[in-house]
């Protein structure tokens, strides 16, 4: 595998940041995760505009322009020869003696990019088993709408999850609400056959996944209500799903221990996952 880093390409198993690179020490970094889907990266406007916004609410410098950065990403790609998978992309603040201050003006930002295959088959079977889900009371800071590297509440609800037999977990808020996963956001499905997901104003990341979803919904006629809703409501639900880059929509069967739509992926579920790649957005990867 190859990796790039800061204008080199390198053999993945070497490539490495400085130690004093604020990423490492500080998680002062922002990242994004695209889908690649037979030979197309999927929505990279749309996750390249979401970079943009992280960096810009971080005041972190673009580490080269956009249209540098679409090169890098095509190249990393085509060398790891990843025709599905998922490409990764990190910028940090940069490398500057440890002072949790910016550093000065004229700091370079790091950036990293890798790439990594994933069969479409191993996706494929989640969505035919689909997920089992924990809750965990939020826990996090109130910019999470920024896609930072700072990930650690994120990083120990996924370990309970794993630790519980379950596969992601939901931060619920003080109202009882459902917020989003650990690394997706939460849906789901009325009896009526509505789609239901929360408000991204703020409290949760935008996912790019979620908005193409809705062009999606709206393509096949589906309603969308964008409103809170609570565990006991998803409970009850017709069928539940999380959607993210990696997995664009997976039924979800259980929580907190408690079978859902019957346990079984939902029609709906599937439907909107089939109809994803034709109206997403694809460049040739
Ligand atoms: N919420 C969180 C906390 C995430 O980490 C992710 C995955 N990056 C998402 C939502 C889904 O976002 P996207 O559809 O852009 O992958």
């Amino acid at each position: 595998r190859i990796a790039y880093v800061n204008g080199r390409y390198l053999a993945h198993s070497a490539a490495a940041v400085h130690i004093e690179d604020r990423g490492y020490q500080f998680s002062d970094g922002v990242y994004e995760m695209c889908e690649i889907a037979r030979g197309y990266i999927i929505d990279m406007k749309r996750h390249l505009d979401r970079l943009n916004r992280s960096l810009s609410e971080l005041s972190i410098e673009w580490p080269v322009t956009r249209s540098a950065l679409i090169v890098v990403m095509r190249e990393v790609v085509r060398r790891n020869g990843v025709r599905n998978g998922l490409v990764y992309l990190q910028v940090t603040r940069g490398v500057a003696p440890r002072d949790h201050a910016f550093p000065k003006p004229g700091t370079r930002s790091s950036l990293v990019v890798t790439a990594k295959r994933i069969a479409p088959s191993a996706t494929a079977k989640k969505a035919e088993t689909g997920l089992k889900i924990i809750t965990v009371p939020e826990n996090r800071w109130d910019r999470v709408d920024i896609k930072s590297v700072s990930l650690l509440p994120n990083v120990l609800a996924k370990q309970q999850a794993r630790e519980a037999g379950a596969q992601e977990a939901w931060f619920i808020d003080a109202e009882g609400t459902v917020k989003e996963g650990a690394s997706s956001n939460a849906w789901i499905v009325t009896q009526d056959g509505a789609l239901v997901t929360r408000p991204a104003d703020h409290g949760i990341l935008r996912g790019i996944t979620r908005t193409t979803l809705f062009d999606v919904a709206a393509k096949l006629g589906m309603k969308i209500e964008e409103r809170a809703f609570s565990v006991a409501e998803a409970k009850a639900a017709r069928e539940v799903f999380i959607s993210s880059a990696t997995t664009i929509a997976i039924p979800v069967v259980d929580i907190d221990g408690e079978t859902v739509a019957n346990g079984h992926p939902g029609s709906i579920t599937l439907s909107l996952r089939e109809a994803f790649f034709d109206i997403a957005e694809k460049s040739p990867a």
